[in-house]
């Protein structure tokens, strides 16, 4: 079937040495790769250089690149002061076995910005991020069970990686959704212990945690679904949360992994909502692998080795807080000024309406989600307000759009999400609004023949 698409043909033509390379790399990796998420068909490309808004492929072909690493470049790729910060940290060691200077000296940068955060812990990943908070939830507590909402990605541990792109039909009721494991693997039992939010409404949402209040130790929310299509959740929704969870005496937890972009202090500052806890990552490591958590020092302090009474949750990993992260990570806060936060909202807008106009111009049915910095395209004439929405889209066609603007020379992800990097001009997004306007339409005039 994939054979009959034209946007398949060009990619192939200008791709056969990603193509023989996947080949040859799923010889020694499942698949050619480590991540599933940046895997399509027919094959993905194989990027082998990113400088500024670009990214270069093996087969010489240059493109703007709106995915950023799926939101964690927010410099764009090898931002001067950030490779320099690293390069000087290589010099000095790359694993100390001891706290550093470089992590604390990070630490205190994001506590200052973030503020409902008195301390901070670093990890790895987003996912051991989301980990440590739920734990600390469950200690803190003594309940157990967890509510996140549908459409609601926090990694691939297994108390999350639940309801995060159901099969609609699998589904059940929009008010009570039914919980969904995205893998084989997860415990049954684990999976009765979560409990599955209807996103965007602030009604079903109390209704369900008053109803569970009892069980419950954790609230888990994206203040913007990325995964789920880059759905902003509204702050009638995440006051509800709030006022919700504190009334039952359950800990919110706020994943800012990806809406931590959104201003200077998150998703939390932007909207003024304040979690108990929050999990980050992605661009705060500045192209390296990173996550944290942070909140109160009164629950943060479940984390100190040094604690005399009470519960002590231990927390280990070789390469926690590791100092050239932690220094590409301060460099890109610097960098991080309210100017460019601004600058990064004002692209991001004119990227959305300018998709709206064309959209209408041209009629060709989607929507448009997002706020700030991220963006989303959906194939439905559904309006988006939750993941459910999404589920109305054409799968076949976004993959077409998807390898149409590869092959026009922009990167999205390829479910057509993205986001705008520091390093972008207007003249980048009127860019790729030209190149949408072509792919789309290149597939209207194929409907029509
Ligand atoms: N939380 C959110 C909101 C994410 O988008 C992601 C990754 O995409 C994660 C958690 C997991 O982060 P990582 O991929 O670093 O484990």
């Amino acid at each position: 079937m994939l054979e009959n698409k034209s946007e398949v043909k060009r990619f192939e033509k200008r791709s056969p040495k990603s193509r023989q390379f996947s080949k040859d790399s799923s010889q020694f990796l499942p698949g050619g790769d480590s991540r599933s998420t940046s895997y399509y068909l027919p094959y993905p490309l194989i990027f082998t250089e990113g400088k500024g808004s670009h990214i270069y492929d093996i087969d010489g072909i240059k493109r703007l690149d709106f995915a950023n690493n799926f939101t964690s470049l927010i410099l764009g790729h090898s931002n001067q002061m950030v490779s320099e910060a690293i390069q000087s940290q290589i010099s000095k060691g790359l694993g100390l076995f001891s706290p550093t200077v470089a992590q604390a000296n990070f630490a205190r940068r994001l506590c200052e910005r973030v503020p409902s955060i008195d301390q901070v812990r670093f990890t790895n990943s987003g996912t051991e991020a989301t980990m440590n908070c739920i734990r600390a939830a469950r200690v803190h507590t003594g309940k157990e069970k967890i509510a996140k909402c549908e459409g609601g990605y926090h990694g691939t541990h297994d108390s999350v990686f639940i309801s995060v792109r159901p099969r609609r039909e699998n589904a059940g009721d929009i008010r009570y959704p039914i919980p969904i494991p995205e893998t084989p693997g997860i415990p049954k039992k684990l999976i009765e212990e979560v409990l599955i939010l209807p996103y965007n409404d602030p009604l079903g949402a109390e209704t369900l945690i008053s109803q569970h209040a009892n069980e419950l130790a954790a609230v888990i929310v994206e203040p913007i679904q990325g995964t789920g299509g880059m759905i902003p959740a509204t702050y009638e929704y995440l006051l509800a949360l709030r006022e919700t969870t504190k009334k039952h005496g359950i800990l919110l937890i706020f994943d800012e992994v990806i809406s931590l972009r959104l201003a200077p202090g998150g998703a939390q500052d932007y909207f003024q909502i304040m979690p108990d806890l929050t999990a980050m990552g992605k661009f705060i490591g500045g192209g390296l692998p990173i996550g944290a958590f942070g909140g109160e020092r009164t629950i943060m302090s479940l984390f100190d080795p040094s604690k005399i009474e009470g519960p002590v949750i231990p927390h280990a990993g070789s390469y926690n807080g590791n100092p050239a992260v932690m220094a590409a990570g301060s460099a890109t806060l610097d960098q991080l000024t309210p100017p460019i936060y601004r600058r990064l909202e004002i692209l991001g807008e004119a990227l959305r309406a300018g998709i709206r106009e064309l959209a209408s111009e041209i009629e060709f049915p989607l929507q448009v989600s997002g706020t700030s910095s991220l963006f989303g395209i959906h194939l439905t004439n559904h309006p988006i307000n939750c993941y459910r929405d999404t589920t109305f889209g054409d799968d076949e066609l976004t993959h077409e759009i998807f390898l149409g603007l590869l092959n026009e020379g922009y990167v999205l992800s390829s479910r057509l999400l993205g986001c705008i990097s520091a390093t972008m001009t207007p003249a980048d997004v009127e860019n790729l609004l030209e190149g949408l306007r072509t792919v789309l339409t290149r597939q209207q005039l194929k409907l029509k023949k």
